[in-house]
């Protein structure tokens, strides 16, 4: 790719202030035709100098050492590729926590903090218990189960969760992140495929809740995913089966074996799949006729809450 007279601009000149690099790296992610531009060269710009981004609002013609700068343009080069900010900043903030990526893992989005924030309000509605159990399936970079134990990391409710994921790669990830915030003790990582880490008796109606962002693009969807998503995201973390819903006919049957009676069921769901998801939990007839779902910032149905029956009628 040629050179652009930003790029080339940089190179002739060693310069550079903190707002004369932001407007170059501005102009050469609009030379491409990105809509976010302003806003993304300001979070390379806040990861670059590790400085919030009204810090670097204030200090604009603060002078950039020359090393700087040049991890800045070359920042900018990979961002024109297409390359994902997340895997070029190693970072991803997910309800307030800078969560370390990877290049095999799933990137987290920030629609999964609707999901994160529901748990939160059921598990400080729940009074009676001391220690909680919990479980996430699919943990990805374990965002999931690390931001919920670090917002109760000072209340007297003890927090166990076991997190599991397919990928080798994403429990790697997840204990590192777990180590990064400290939730060590807390939370428990499984290599497997769902529920399979859990096959012993004693995790029968042992849960108290059982939480899943699963895979949920369906084959058609996919197609029409951004080059960004599609090239960058691992397609094990996305493809729900044809029509997007394969986990949850799995997870939904599962589930009620694990859960104790009254246990929570917390689902993040496609934009679409609000209908055949309440149908599958309806119709195993192991839940609670009232049903919750919530929408995510964009007001696409995003969560669904459906909880276990308290007495076993089948
Ligand atoms: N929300 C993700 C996306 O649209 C998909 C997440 C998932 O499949 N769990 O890229």
């Amino acid at each position: 790719m040629a050179a652009s007279l930003s790029e080339k601009y940089l190179e002739d000149n060693n310069i550079q202030s903190i707002g004369i690099l932001l407007d170059i790296g501005k102009n050469i992610l609009k030379e491409i035709g990105n809509n976010r531009a302003e806003d993304e060269a300001l979070l390379l710009m806040s990861y670059l100098l590790n400085k919030s981004k009204s810090e670097i609002f204030l200090n604009r013609t603060e002078a950039i050492p020359p090393e700087k700068s040049k991890k800045y343009i070359r920042w900018l080069k990979k961002r024109k590729k297409g390359v994902p900010i997340q895997h070029i900043t190693g970072y991803q903030n997910f309800m307030g926590l800078e969560f370390a990526v990877s290049k095999n893992v799933f990137i987290p989005r920030l629609d999964t903090e609707i999901l994160v924030e529901e748990i939160i309000r059921i598990i400080e509605n729940i009074t009676e218990a001391k220690c909680l159990h919990l479980m996430d399936l699919g943990t990805g970079s374990g965002i999931i189960p690390i931001s919920i134990c670090h917002y109760f990391r000072n209340e007297s409710i003890n927090i166990d969760f076991y997190a599991v994921d397919i990928s080798v790669d994403a429990i790697k990830l997840a204990k590192k992140n777990a180590r990064l915030f400290n939730c060590w003790n807390r939370v428990n990582f499984y290599h497997g495929n769902l529920f399979q880490p859990f096959s012993e008796e004693k995790y029968m109606n042992y849960f108290d809740g059982i939480i899943s962002n699963p895979p949920y693009i369906s084959r058609k969807e996919w197609k029409n995913l951004s080059d960004e998503v599609r090239l960058f995201d691992p397609p094990d973390a996305l493809l729900g089966g044809e029509n997007g819903i394969d986990f949850y006919h799995i997870i939904v049957k599962k589930s009620s074996e694990f859960l104790k009676p009254g246990g929570f069921l917390a689902l993040e769901i496609g934009n679409v799949q609000k209908k055949s998801v309440c149908n599958i939990i309806n119709n195993s007839g192991d839940f609670q006729e009232e049903i919750l779902t919530f929408r995510d910032y964009h007001q696409n149905d995003r969560v669904i809450i459906a909880y276990k029956k308290k007495v076993r009628i089948r």
